[in-house]
């Protein structure tokens, strides 16, 4: 049983911000509740004060301008899975978050409550890492921007300092001929792994790649050593390196053997997966549509 809540609704970040400052740790910020009623229902955290940041219309917001689309933190995943902008701009994205969960989780949960709560088993922080987003927190006191992997701090954590709110994410425009792709492995409803690419690749030759991988460690992270490592490689190269870079991936990425699967079960998966999203986007942007 959840206990008597008190509920704010403020409609701007100031308010929200100094509603905070007001009540301090008897408070929260609260979204969709996705995560957030589950933790207070448990009695796993406390509060005696939601402050309900969906009025604030800076969070409701999406729009692109001079090559950068802003989507505002309490987009639910539903609304982006279905915006044509997103599947215009960042189709893989889309198609990640129309697999989070189930159309319940879809329609309340929002992205800001996702990256803000850092699970590591989420889905659309791995995209997001390949499009190079960067979000921007702030209080009544300013704001600050950081890259998307700033942001993520460890499972769980973020940068966000006590009282600071996740206003937007700003994703640039992809650069012209490469396309992207985002192939989530799962047994219950939050993904076993999740694996994202961003790739221009010519004939079957890699030109350039990003690629992304969460779920398996403690938060989604890029490869930087293996996209430079398949740079001017042909494609089934690229899927040699990866199965060998197993020792790198481990490392890097720090896989755990938990419930939805074994450290060494999606370790190997990532280095397949990691091929086959390449793949895919090899064949032109998966989710448009
Ligand atoms: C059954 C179930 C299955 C799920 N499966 C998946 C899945 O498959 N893939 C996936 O990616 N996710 C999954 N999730 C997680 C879900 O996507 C996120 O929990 C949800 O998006 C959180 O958003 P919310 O708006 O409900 O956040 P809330 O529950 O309202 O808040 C979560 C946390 O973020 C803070 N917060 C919220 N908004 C902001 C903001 N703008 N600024 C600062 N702090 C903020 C809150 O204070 C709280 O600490 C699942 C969750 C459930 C319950």
């Amino acid at each position: 049983m959840l206990q008597p809540l008190q509920l704010m609704q403020p409609e701007t970040v100031q308010e929200a911000s100094q509603a905070m400052a007001h009540f301090g740790d008897k408070a929260r910020f609260y979204a969709g509740g996705a995560e957030l009623l589950l933790l207070l229902r448990n009695r796993l955290i406390d509060a005696e004060v939601l402050i309900d940041v969906k009025r604030i219309y800076r969070l409701r917001r999406l729009e692109a301008t001079n090559g950068t689309l802003r989507v505002g933190a309490c987009l639910t995943h539903h609304e982006l899975a279905k915006n044509a902008l997103i599947r215009e701009w960042a189709p893989s994205l889309a198609l990640a978050e129309s697999q989070v969960a189930n159309i319940r989780v879809r329609n309340q949960g929002t992205l800001g409550g996702n990256l803000a709560f850092n699970d590591p088993h989420s889905d659309p922080g791995t995209v997001l890492l390949v499009h190079n987003a960067s979000v921007t927190i702030g209080n009544a006191k300013g704001e600050r921007r950081l890259a998307l992997d700033e942001f993520f701090v460890d499972m769980y954590a973020t940068a966000l300092e006590a009282g600071e709110l996740l206003l937007e994410v700003e994703i640039p425009r992809l650069p012209s001929g490469m396309t992207s792709s985002y192939l989530r492995l799962h047994r219950y409803q939050r993904p076993t792994l999740g694996v994202a690419v961003v790739a221009r690749i010519t004939e079957g030759k890699i030109d350039e790649a990003r690629l992304a991988v969460g779920c398996i460690g403690p938060k989604a992270q890029r490869l930087l050593e293996l996209e430079m490592k398949i740079t001017d490689t042909p494609l089934s190269d690229a899927k040699r390196i990866f199965a060998a870079e197993k020792n790198y991936l481990r490392q890097w990425l720090q896989p755990v053997d938990d419930l939805l699967g074994s450290a060494d079960y999606k370790l190997y998966m990532a280095g397949v997966m990691l091929g086959d999203a390449l793949e895919q986007a090899s064949q032109g942007d998966a989710g448009r549509n």
